[in-house]
């Protein structure tokens, strides 16, 4: 079955064709950041705009790259939330579109779900992680550690109260005064910083539970920031340090969420999965449990089609699909989904 996918929740553009028999034919993205950077954060209206100026051709593409005719595709999967409320009908009408002129079903994808399952596209000597397992989502938008009982079934086991992983390493390489978005500038930055010449605190550790909060770190971020010299070496310290304090932090709930659910296999994804550290801290910690964890390839950590096509690949395959109207829920929770 071959799927096309097409991700327009927030500020990235993304198609792809997943194919059942082979894997992943082909995909493309643009992103939209440098439309944004100038107002230092994404504005709807024109995200929206630009998604209208850029899916049709990036479908055209992405079709060319994987030697298809539009006519053989099998299905057609769109992100139908979370995300603004415009951006995702752009995705939505094209994918109903697609479908209803070439007959084809439809299937409405949940972001986080895409984000999730991510993992399970990428070729693993151990094999596809099977659930349960625990999945924890690190993104822009979201915080969670969940268990996965089964395709489609997610049991939330615990979330941030405020900000996301991904919203304090942006709004902290702000404050530093890194260019939007600075979440992957301050991770680069961090690299040349010296562990533990700024210490800051592991929120939430030091009690039990699953929940995270990372909003109280960028206080204590720009005190340091202030009454700093603010030289380059010590805005690498300080990401150092603040980098430091968030991986040890979700590799604590980590492997606590893992003994919770009774399990040994961590899946990660979203964006901050992409963070080169978190990803050995993570890979250290499931060694030595004797587990695994699974990430997805770097670039399918961040917003990408390849997920939205693989998720809803799953689901067609199952027989699901939506009706013809052009339908998408901006605030969606997970644990509402349908099984696989
Ligand atoms: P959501 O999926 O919750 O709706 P989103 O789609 O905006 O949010 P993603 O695209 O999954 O989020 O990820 C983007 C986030 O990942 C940004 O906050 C960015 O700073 C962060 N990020 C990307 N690369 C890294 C990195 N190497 N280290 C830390 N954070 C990173
Ligand atoms: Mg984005
Ligand atoms: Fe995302």
């Amino acid at each position: 079955m071959k799927v096309l996918g097409i991700e327009t929740s927030c500020d990235e553009t993304g198609v792809a064709v997943y194919d059942t028999d082979t894997g992943l034919r082909a995909h493309a993205l643009y992103s939209q950041i440098a439309l944004h950077a100038e107002y230092g954060g994404v504005v709807p209206e024109l995200a929206s705009r630009d998604h209208v100026r850029k899916l049709l051709p990036l479908i055209r593409q992405t079709l060319a790259d994987a030697g298809l005719g539009i006519d053989e595709l099998d299905g057609v999967a769109y992100t139908a939330g979370p995300g603004l409320v415009g951006a995702l009908l752009v995705g939505a009408g094209v994918a109903r579109a697609v479908a209803w002129a070439l007959d084809l079903p439809a299937v409405a994808v949940h972001h986080m779900e895409g984000h999730l399952l991510a993992p399970l596209m990428e070729d693993d000597p151990l094999g596809r992680p099977e659930p349960p397992f625990v999945a924890l989502l690190v993104s822009g938008g979201h915080t969670q550690l969940i268990h996965v009982e089964a395709i489609g079934r997610y049991r939330l086991l615990g979330e941030t109260l405020d900000d996301a992983a991904g919203e304090a390493f942006d709004k902290t390489a702000k404050l530093m005064g890194l260019p939007y978005p600075g979440g992957p500038q301050l991770a680069a930055l961090a690299e040349q910083g010296r562990p533990g010449a700024f210490k800051f605190a592991r929120p939430m550790t030091d009690r039990p539970g699953l929940d995270f909060s990372f909003s109280g770190l960028k206080t204590q971020v720009l005190l340091a920031w202030q009454g700093s010299d603010q030289s380059d070496t010590t805005r690498a310290d300080i990401a150092r340090g603040f980098e430091d304090a968030v991986v040890d932090t979700l590799a604590i709930k980590c492997q606590r969420a893992l003994d919770e659910a009774g399990c040994d296999t961590l899946v990660v994804a979203g964006g901050v999965g992409a963070n080169r550290r978190l990803r050995a801290k993570l890979q250290d910690m499931a060694a030595r449990r004797g587990g695994r964890v699974s990430f997805p390839r770097p670039a399918f950590c961040t917003d990408n089609g390849a997920m939205i096509a693989y998720a809803g690949a799953l689901r067609l395959q199952a027989g699901q699909h939506v009706d013809e109207s052009v339908r998408v829920t901006p605030r969606w929770d997970m644990a509402t989904l349908e099984a696989v």
